[in-house]
């Protein structure tokens, strides 16, 4: 069975005390499930967030990484750092990591390869922006992009892969996919997989939607049949509304 997740994106916001008060709401509010719940605060906040998490289910995740194992790339943060601080999980490819850092397909295969040279789970990002869906490319797109920077894995490598359909005209606008284009999108991705790998591993893969999620509309996104999960930006910013869409499940 495929595993449920929601995973909280909090992007560039909460300084450590913001954190640590956001931290701790979560935990009195958490209950635990068979919904996996994931934070990924700044890298500033993960050791403490990691630590204040210690004996709850609530795992923490990155928001990003270098692909290099070290060396001269100011302001850059390894896997091996992050992994030395307990950090399991990377998000990588987030549509606002493409666009203001020009991170290209193939510089997200690198950041993969390093992320499981590391033995790290990668919730990997991608989707289309409006011109693409107005177009009617929006297939062809999520396929190109979840191809050059995945489809070189063996299949043993995707125990450790989550991918997150994150339509890029969705995110952070308050505009969602309709639950039924979320689905038609997560049922061609799972097609996409099963032809070039095999069904089962198809079927085992959780895909995540992420695109002003509230708690107010996950109930129905989730409910998707191929919808395994989603990857919320503003709402996790919130302990309350966040919870919420957790237990939308
Ligand atoms: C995101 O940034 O991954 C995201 C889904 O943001 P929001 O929920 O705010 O649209």
């Amino acid at each position: 069975m495929r595993k449920q997740i929601v995973a909280g994106n909090w992007k560039m916001n909460n300084d450590y005390v913001d954190s640590e008060i956001l931290v701790s709401k979560l935990l009195v509010q958490h209950k635990h499930s068979n919904t996996e719940v994931i934070i990924a605060p700044p890298f500033t906040n993960l050791l403490a967030s990691i630590n204040a998490l210690k004996g709850s289910s609530i795992k923490v995740a990155a928001q990003n990484m270098h692909f290099a194992e070290s060396g001269a790339y100011t302001g850059e943060v390894s896997a091996a750092m992050l992994k030395s601080i307990g950090v399991e999980t990377v998000i990588l490819g987030h549509s606002e990591r493409r666009a203001y850092f020009n991170e290209s397909d193939d510089l997200l295969a690198k950041k993969v390869d390093t992320a499981l040279a590391h033995e790290m789970r990668i919730i990997f990002c991608f989707g289309e922006e409006l011109k693409d869906r107005k177009s009617g490319n929006e297939n062809s797109v999520v396929e190109s992009q979840i191809k050059k920077a995945l489809f070189h894995l063996p299949e043993a490598d995707w125990s450790q892969i989550v991918l997150a359909y994150e339509p890029v005209w969705a995110i952070g606008t308050g505009e969602t996919a309709t639950p039924d284009q979320a689905q038609d999108m997560h049922a061609f991705i799972r097609k996409t997989l099963a032809n070039a790998y095999v069904q089962s591993l198809a079927d085992s893969v959780s895909i995540l939607y992420g695109g002003s999620v509230k708690s107010s509309n996950a109930k129905e996104i989730f409910s998707k049949t191929d919808v395994d999960g989603g990857l919320i930006g503003g709402a996790a910013l919130d302990a309350e509304h966040f919870t919420a869409i957790v237990n939308a499940f």
